[in-house]
């Protein structure tokens, strides 16, 4: 590859125009419906990373070579600095690094979302010159991106914010950092599902009536802007796993939309020491159903106590397809299990009386998926349970099980203090239509 081949982004459903990245990430949405996915797969070693082992370092040599003759190739370690501004720690649990936490959850919304959020804030900043029309982000949520996308872009000049979230089916915790925001970020509670919501976002970017008033984007995992730089984690951890124990990592993936855990097989694809990856759902299992049976069924999504994972029909499954056209060829690269209300639960329990660890219901459905292993496999790897959320996040389902309620970190406290606003709408359209019209 030159510097003259640069690397463009292509749709999943394969006949929407390339484009490079910064293009790709204002589109948001591929113009014939797909998801943009690299056109190729660039190689690095764990050699080329040497020299810098922090976020920002690892990120710039990691993304170089997707921005490579794009006009936001040069400002990349500046928006990596700027994003990454807090750690993704890695909680050694077990001897000889054989089981890690890998916490995800220090950013300002305390959910590992802050980390695309913040990129792609950083990026759409960097790429709306001056004199634009403003830009609508618009995103469906189920829980945790909306709050990450409405504080990374919370007070940005230009750029307005419309959040779109099923109505009583986030936490109350949860609304209230959907709600809290105000100035540029509106919060719509929609009566629906998380599905509904995503289908409504879809839409919407493709009406043309909406699209004549305004330049919409998305800031969902749909946007590759969210979805490329969480591979930033993946790699600095396999790299200092690497390092330190001259061994792969094996993550273990909480997931729902699969944006999370796309970007960790995103990493392993380019050449990062990372070895099995395993996704945990929740009751919504059409994923662990599809490797068992083969057929691919989404549906309805149905509530569950890791209410952002209730994802019945995930967008990015055409990225997975796209990265593994062939069945035989995705049940090799990765395996799904489901774990129960009740097993999340319970995991919740155990894990604080046994590691003395607060779970949210996100990160236990990983720690489940961990025990259900056998004693040989957990030994033969440098296992990592991804920890997507801060405890804090979900008091009232975390603190009657282990008889305390979460200390929420400060950036938290700050946000439950805030006032809120939302205005609720229908499941469809013409609703959506008529409330993106009014004004504030
Ligand atoms: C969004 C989210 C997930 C699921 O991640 P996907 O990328 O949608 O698979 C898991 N846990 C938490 C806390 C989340 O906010």
């Amino acid at each position: 590859m030159s510097a003259a081949d640069p690397l463009r982004f292509v749709s999943s459903r394969g006949a929407a125009p390339p484009l490079a990245l910064g293009a790709a990430l204002r589109q948001g949405l591929a113009s014939d419906g797909g998801l943009y996915v690299p056109e190729r797969w660039p190689q690095l070693h764990a050699e080329d990373f040497a020299g810098g082992a922090s976020l920002p370092e690892v990120g710039a040599r990691l993304l170089e070579p997707f921005a490579a003759g794009d006009a936001l190739a040069a400002a990349l370690p500046e928006i990596l600095r700027e994003a990454f501004n807090f750690p993704a720690p890695r909680v050694e649990l077990g001897a000889q690094g054989r089981l890690a936490v890998l916490e995800l959850f220090h950013g300002p919304t305390a959910a590992f979302k802050d980390f695309g959020a913040r990129f792609l804030a950083a990026c759409f900043t960097r790429l709306r010159a001056p004199q634009e029309a403003p830009l609508t982000i618009l995103v469906a949520t189920s829980g945790d991106t909306g709050a990450a996308v409405a504080a990374a872009f919370h007070r940005r000049p230009g750029i307005e914010v419309v959040v779109l979230f099923p109505k009583g089916r986030v936490s109350p915790t949860q609304e209230r950092q959907l709600t809290c925001w105000g100035e540029n970020v509106r919060a719509f509670a929609v009566r629906g599902s998380f599905d509904e919501c995503q289908r409504l976002v879809k839409e919407a970017f493709l009406d043309a009536e909406l699209r004549a008033g305004r330049t919409f984007s998305s800031a969902n995992s749909i946007n590759l802007g969210r979805l490329l730089p969480q591979s930033v984690y993946y790699a600095a951890t396999s790299l200092e796993i690497y390092g330190r124990y001259g061994a792969p990592a094996s993550f273990i993936v909480p997931s729902g939309n699969l944006g999370n855990v796309l970007a960790c097989l995103w990493a392993r694809r380019v050449g990062l020491p990372i070895r099995r990856v395993i996704l945990a759902h929740n009751a919504n299992r059409a994923v662990p159903d599809y490797l068992a049976s083969g057929t691919w069924q989404p549906r309805s999504s149905v509530a569950t106590l890791a209410s952002a994972m209730d994802v019945g029909n995930p967008s990015n499954m055409e990225r997975l397809q796209a990265l593994y056209p062939d069945l035989d060829a995705l049940r090799a690269a990765v395996r799904a299990q489901t774990v129960s209300d009740e097993e999340i639960r319970e995991r919740i329990r155990r894990g604080y009386a046994q590691y003395g660890q607060i779970w949210c219901p996100h990160t236990a459905t990983a720690a489940e998926v961990y025990e259900r292993l056998s004693p040989a496999e957990r030994t033969s790897e440098h296992w990592v349970l991804v920890a997507t959320a801060h405890p804090a996040k979900f008091p009232e389902i975390v603190a009657p099980l282990i008889g305390r309620v979460p200390e929420p970190p400060p950036s938290l406290a700050r946000l439950f203090a805030r006032p809120t606003h939302c205005r609720e709408i229908a499941a469809d359209l013409a609703a959506l239509r008529a409330a993106l019209e009014e004004t504030g």
